[in-house]
């Protein structure tokens, strides 16, 4: 006997675009927020096979430390257009450790590593996979 499944489809790997404006404003919070983490809120669209950026929120009642930063999401009004979260990395590298994993919310998560440039600037799915980055001057 023998026994074969069928192939599944490969999974479409979202592409993410924010607008230059979005990806400053996430420069300039973490780098006021350094050397501590901060953490924002990304506001946008969810398509299926994009997402796009389009706004900040600074979440409230964060917590920010050297190596963590959050907020509590009881607190946020429910909101279709939250798609995500930014924060910082201020030592090391921009990929997802294993506590923003236990936390994601959202579809999107931007981390971004001192110096805090958009080359150190990563967005990661929910499995801690690299998302395509696309920094646009408007959309
Ligand atoms: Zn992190």
């Amino acid at each position: 006997m023998f026994l074969w499944k069928r192939q599944r489809p490969e999974p479409v790997t979202r592409k993410v675009t924010m607008t230059k404006q979005v990806a400053d404003g996430i420069i300039t919070y973490s780098q006021s927020w350094h050397p501590n983490e901060g953490i924002l809120i990304l506001k946008g669209k969810s398509k299926k096979q994009q997402i796009i950026i389009e706004g900040l929120v600074v979440p409230p009642f964060s917590t920010h430390g050297p190596y963590y930063s959050g907020f509590p999401t009881y607190d946020l009004p429910f909101d279709l257009s939250y798609v995500g979260t930014a924060h910082s990395h201020p030592g090391g590298s921009n990929k997802p450790s294993l506590e923003d994993l236990n936390n994601y919310y959202g579809v999107v998560s931007i981390i971004i590593s001192y110096p805090y440039d958009y080359s150190t600037t990563g967005a990661y799915d929910r499995n801690g996979k690299a998302m395509d980055l696309e920094i646009v001057d408007s959309i």
